[in-house]
């Protein structure tokens, strides 16, 4: 699976391939460097949703341009919503105090606009979206959020923006004294990041599905010959895999449809306690999987498919 995340920043690259890495096999993270879209992204939506989607759509047109139709397109918004502020400095959160990325700015103008502000309403939380552009064309978007309490002074060393102002009440600590993992661990980022990669391990698994099931065209039939002969090929199979409680399995059918695709003809078994007989899974999973129902005996059966790769057959079937 190929990533497009709509951002230039390194250290965001590698916090998404971390997490990526870990649910997702085969992940290849890619920056807007590889695609040459080199001017700033207009960020001027109302929502972090909106912004998000803006950077992922512009990661899309640039991942096509550049060849790379296939690839899936990322972007995030991220910002703080202080409660006593109506949800300020939210969208505007990178240039509060009026230039882009001004940290100690931004910080001061913070704290200058709660001054009045008593303890028990300094309530405000960090909000991320990421958006998500799919090859064929879905828009999909989460949220994390963090939950904490704005300080009158800052407190830490580490990590950036509105961190040393930003108190998580439970751990008795700013963003700033966290630990990079401690933070990520709770942070609306590593939220909205574990989130992201929930939907694309769906998606992926909906794209092998579909793999799985619609590349192969329809069976031909087979004579009596050839089902009698590929009845005595498979005698001497080894059962490969057993259908057990859940039946006919999304992860089940791709793991039997990779099966057939190495080595076209099959055994497989339902155990006793499946809900299944073995007739009613060798229907479903031929018919799931444009393979052929060879034979049911008892609790196995056998199917078979011709392989898409015709390197890979190896059966020479009497006429
Ligand atoms: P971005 O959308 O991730 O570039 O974040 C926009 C702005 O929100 C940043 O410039 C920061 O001011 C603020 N921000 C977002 N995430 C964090 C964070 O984890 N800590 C502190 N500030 C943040």
């Amino acid at each position: 699976m190929d990533i497009l995340l709509a951002s230039h920043n390194k250290k965001k690259m590698t916090e998404l391939k971390a997490i990526l890495d870990h649910d997702l096999e085969g992940v290849c993270v890619h920056s807007l460097d590889e695609v040459d879209l080199n001017d700033d992204i207009v960020e001027d939506g109302e929502t972090f949703e909106d912004n998000a989607l803006i950077k992922a759509r512009a990661a899309r047109g640039a991942a096509v341009k550049a060849g790379h139709p296939d690839w899936i397109c990322l972007g995030d918004d991220s910002g703080l919503a202080v409660d006593a502020l109506d949800g300020a400095p939210g969208v505007y959160s990178a240039r509060y105090a009026g230039g882009h990325g001004d940290d100690a700015a931004n910080n001061a103008c913070l704290l200058r606009n709660m001054a009045g502000v008593p303890d028990d309403r300094r309530t405000a939380r960090f909000v991320c979206c990421i958006a998500c552009v799919k090859p064929d064309g879905t828009e999909t978007t989460v949220r994390g959020i963090c939950d904490g309490v704005i300080l009158r002074e800052a407190r830490g060393e580490g990590g950036f923006g509105y961190d040393p102002l930003f108190y998580i009440p439970a751990l008795g600590k700013t963003f700033s004294e966290l630990a990079p993992a401690e933070k990520h661990a709770i942070s609306h980022r590593g939220r909205a990041l574990a989130a992201m990669a929930e939907r694309l391990k769906e998606s992926e698994k909906e794209t092998k599905m579909n793999t799985a099931i619609k590349q192969y065209p329809a069976p031909a039939p087979l004579s009596s010959g050839q089902r009698a002969y590929l009845r005595h090929l498979a005698a001497d199979l080894p059962t490969i895999m057993q259908i057990g409680k859940g039946g006919l399995t999304e992860n089940l059918a791709v793991t039997v449809s990779d099966a057939l695709e190495a080595r076209e003809l099959i055994k497989l078994s339902v155990l006793e306690t499946s809900e299944w007989t073995a007739r009613e899974a060798a229907e479903a999973l031929a018919e799931a999987l444009n393979a052929t129902v060879v034979s049911v005996i008892g609790r196995k059966l056998i199917l078979f498919r011709r392989p898409l790769n015709k390197k890979n057959q190896r059966i020479e079937l009497p006429r």
